[in-house]
């Protein structure tokens, strides 16, 4: 990197046409992504210079921007080369890379109407971050099944990415008031969701299970599903409930900022001598073995990384 550029070290954000230091990068207050959380986002990853499955990163951004009538004024292909823009800026070389797009601000003041907004797309790549940290990981996860309900898919659609986290976030108070890492969510009607920032899966009988419901569909939980393709381990997404979490031979979580994250605690049930369970780790050490292996690799060109490209 050259020495005129400002120090990117520690990530770089996309911002109304420039790239800027990640933690030098700012929003207006009166946008409505942060106003009303009218905003959708996606999040990949950059692991040992590559982006992991990014071309559906990207699908599933423009189907939520679909989803919530966005239109971020860069298309698809202009909006991958930001993304490889900020890594390659970055330097860095495993990271966390996101895309937002927020409603904006209305062209006309005062205006209540969503369709008067110039919607906002921004991005940043900061450097790799756990969900659950890499020590809690290999303990197993102790989880907390809260009171609090996950909020209605007919509300809130959780297959489009969105930031009403009002649900996770008083259930991650309750699992920290309970000595537990983090929550996991039921529905209205029992039924397992999702957790604060990831999916979650339970093995039975050597058969790995996750819930079809109230969920977003990670790209994360598509990769596990694929592996155990691979490999001939019977996997099945099914309704889930509370005491199909109580009952399970394993548990492990899925998201892509820290990929399989096994679990040896829900509730009172200890699972596999309170420690990771083998189905768990050997889909774990797969998942990152296929990494290095290239498997969905796109590499980042940090090549044109010292020149400040235009937009
Ligand atoms: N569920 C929620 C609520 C999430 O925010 C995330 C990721 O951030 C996931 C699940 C996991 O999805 P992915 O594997 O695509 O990262």
């Amino acid at each position: 990197m050259t020495s005129d550029l400002p120090d990117f070290s520690q990530g770089v954000a996309f911002v109304e046409g420039r790239y800027v230091p990640a933690r030098e990068a700012k929003l207006s207050i009166l946008d409505w992504g942060f106003t009303r959380s009218d905003v959708t986002y996606d999040v990949a990853h950059v692991r040992d210079g590559g982006f992991f499955r990014l071309d559906d990163h990207l699908d599933r951004f423009e189907r939520s921007l679909a989803a919530c009538r966005l239109s971020p004024p860069h298309d698809r292909g202009a909006i991958a080369g930001i993304l490889d823009r900020c890594v390659g800026l970055s330097g860095l070389r495993d990271a966390y890379v996101a895309m937002v797009c927020t409603r904006g601000r209305p062209r006309v003041f005062g205006s209540r109407r969503p369709a008067d907004c110039d919607n906002l797309f921004t991005a940043y790549a900061i450097p790799w971050i756990d969900v659950i940290p890499p020590d809690v990981q290999a303990r197993g996860a102790h989880l907390y099944v809260a009171s609090v309900p996950r909020v209605a898919p007919a509300s809130i659609d959780p297959t489009v990415k969105n930031y009403h986290w009002g649900d996770l976030t008083r259930g991650l108070f309750e699992a920290h008031d309970a000595g537990a890492d983090t929550a996991v969510l039921l529905d209205s009607e029992g039924f397992v969701t999702e957790g604060p920032g990831f999916n979650v899966f339970i093995v039975r009988n050597g058969e790995v299970l996750t819930p079809d419901r109230g969920a977003l569909e990670g790209i994360t939980r598509r990769s596990v599903l694929d592996l155990c393709a691979l490999t001939g381990v019977p996997a099945r997404i099914a309704p889930l409930r509370h005491e199909d979490l109580l009952q399970a031979d394993e548990m492990f979580c899925t998201t892509t900022a820290g990929g399989v994250m096994p679990v040896a605690r829900v509730d009172s049930h200890i699972m596999s001598n309170d420690a990771p369970g083998p189905v768990s780790l050997r889909l774990k050490q797969l998942y990152w073995q296929k990494h290095a292996e290239g498997w969905h690799r796109t590499e980042v060109n940090y090549a044109a990384a010292g020149t400040m490209p235009a937009v």
